[in-house]
């Protein structure tokens, strides 16, 4: 077959090289990234294979599973214990609209873990089918490569298989991460929060990232006593101080314990429980202790030093802007090469990698204007630079608008909670550089600002937009007066 190819930096031919391999592409990870790659580079023409272990849907030890950790233990399962939550606060605020909840309502964990398991393995076997539909070979076990065109999958018998490849694709993930504290063993990750047997009445969370307020939330919305431990003043490092002060705000006002500052320093297996100690001398005891101390790529197994594939310090495979690595053959993508750990992220990687190297158009992915959500209760999303960001980044002064208010839902129900929303615009070109809500449906509403981000809109533009009407979304085109200007040159106050 006459095919470009991206061959050292060139598009060649690969008509009439003599070399014969088993496959044009072997990836190793069937997550999201790996099937999109394989996918879309079989549509392209390669013959593609990809490694993947099963999974055992209610077991944490085996990991693996066509799908990736979205799909199987992360995006997917944690959004439908999201929505699971969600619905206790919701029925309490449905009082105040004339509902009449005489029964006691009670919620049946085991029931939503069993709905979302179906679930799971449904996608699980749609993802599949997407690959052998695309004519992609599944091979059902472990990859590392053996050499700059070789593979080597070891199926769980332990049978070992040995496949030739032109190309080798890295698509395999990462892992969740624990710190080393006395009894670390006793805590669980978030793969096994996501099929805890019971539902715990007592958690204790370490972490301020995506997953710990994620998890705070869901276990607090199905009634279990959270305390969430950071080590920061706020949690969400990274993202617009202003915004983290309002989610952690949130937080605190559905009833989760803050703990700023504060780590834990050892965990006792007790009677009833585990006893943790803080580093601030507090004692306190839990069902369970959460570790969402973040992820590291999923590199260990793979065999790159001797293969001699570079890794970062982290073990994140290093890759050109075109996902290749150092050797010409193999080539990385997704959470294993560390740069936007975000599942949309791999999967425009993996469409950059398959017109790159079967399209014949060689193509970078774009990491601008990425928006991305923090599905914690009410959720908070962006896209673009924050406040702080900007500050930095810009060469001129700097407008912020923001908009807080009581949305009209718990105007009703009495809730005590505040939507906030926030445009960052660069004063002399009048550019939006920026926009953060927190507040119900901000990742519904932040998805349709980001096509205009992405555009280059600038306020006016914002501002000549019709709004829909009655409705929180509506704010970001009637942000009116400036809320501050930032001379150019100034200093963010942050590190929070
Ligand atoms: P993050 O990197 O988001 O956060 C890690 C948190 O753990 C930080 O608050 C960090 O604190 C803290 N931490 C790290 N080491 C220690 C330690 N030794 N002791 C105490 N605290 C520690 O990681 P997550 O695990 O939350 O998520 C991993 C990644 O998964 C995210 O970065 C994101 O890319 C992805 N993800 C995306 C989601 C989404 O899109 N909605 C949902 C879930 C995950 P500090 O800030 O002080 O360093």
């Amino acid at each position: 077959m006459a095919r470009k190819m991206l061959v050292d930096g060139e598009l060649h031919s690969s008509a009439g090289e003599e070399t014969h391999y088993d496959f044009d592409l072997f990836v190793i990870g069937a997550g999201s990234g790996g099937v999109r790659a394989a996918r879309f580079s079989a549509n392209n023409g390669a013959k593609v294979a990809i490694c993947e272990l099963p999974f055992h849907p209610i077991s944490s030890e085996v990991v693996g599973g066509v799908g990736g950790t979205c799909v199987i233990r992360g995006c997917v399962p944690k959004k439908i214990l999201v929505y699971g939550a969600s619905f206790g606060p919701e029925l309490e605020d449905a009082r105040n609209f004339g509902w009449q909840l005489n029964e006691k309502i009670d919620f049946n964990w085991k029931k939503l873990l069993q709905k979302k398991t179906d679930e799971i393995v449904r996608l699980n076997g749609i993802y599949k089918r997407l690959l052998s539909n695309a004519g992609v070979k599944l091979y059902e076990g472990e990859g590392k490569i053996s050499g700059p065109n070789e593979v080597e999958v070891t199926q769980l018998d332990g049978t070992k298989l040995h496949y030739s490849a032109r190309h080798i694709l890295i698509a395999t993930g990462s892992r969740a991460q624990r710190p080393p504290i006395p009894g670390k063993e006793l805590a669980i990750t978030s793969d096994e929060a996501l099929s805890l047997d019971e539902l715990p009445k007592r958690v204790v969370v370490l972490g301020g990232g995506y997953i710990a307020v994620e998890f705070a939330s869901i276990w607090c919305g199905m009634g279990a006593t959270v305390d969430l431990f950071f080590r920061k003043e706020l949690p969400l490092r990274g993202f617009d101080d202003e915004m983290r002060a309002a989610v952690a705000r949130n937080l605190e006002g559905r009833g989760i314990l803050l703990h700023p500052r504060t780590t834990l320093k050892e965990l006792i297996k007790v009677e009833d429980g585990i006893k943790v100690l803080t580093d601030h001398g507090e004692e306190l005891e839990a069902d369970v202790v959460l570790f969402a101390t973040g992820r590291a790529p999923n590199t260990k197994r793979l065999n790159l030093e001797a293969v001699g594939v570079e890794v970062d310090k982290t073990g994140a495979v290093k890759v050109d802007e075109y996902s290749r690595t150092n050797i010409p053959s193999i080539w990385a993508l997704g959470d294993a090469t560390n740069r936007m750990n975000l599942t949309p992220v791999a999967l425009m990687e993996a469409t950059c990698f398959a017109k790159t190297v079967f399209g014949g158009e060689p193509t970078k992915p774009d990491y601008n204007y990425v928006p991305c959500a923090v599905f914690c209760i009410p959720p908070l999303s962006v896209v673009g630079l924050s406040e702080e960001q900007a500050i930095e980044q810009a060469k001129g002064d700097v407008l912020v608008f923001t908009s807080t208010f009581n949305p009209m839902k718990n105007t009703i129900s009495g809730r005590q909670e505040k939507t906030i929303m926030k445009l960052v615009v660069d004063a002399e070109t009048d550019k939006v550089l920026g926009a953060s809500m927190c507040g119900a449906d901000a990742a519904e509403i932040m998805q349709g600002i980001a096509v205009a981000l992405k555009c280059g809109a600038t306020k006016a533009q914002f501002d000549s937009t019709v709004g829909i009407h009655p409705s929180a979304a509506e704010e970001f085109v009637t942000m009116r007066s400036v809320s501050r200007r930032i001379a150019a040159g100034s200093k963010p106050k942050t590190n929070l």
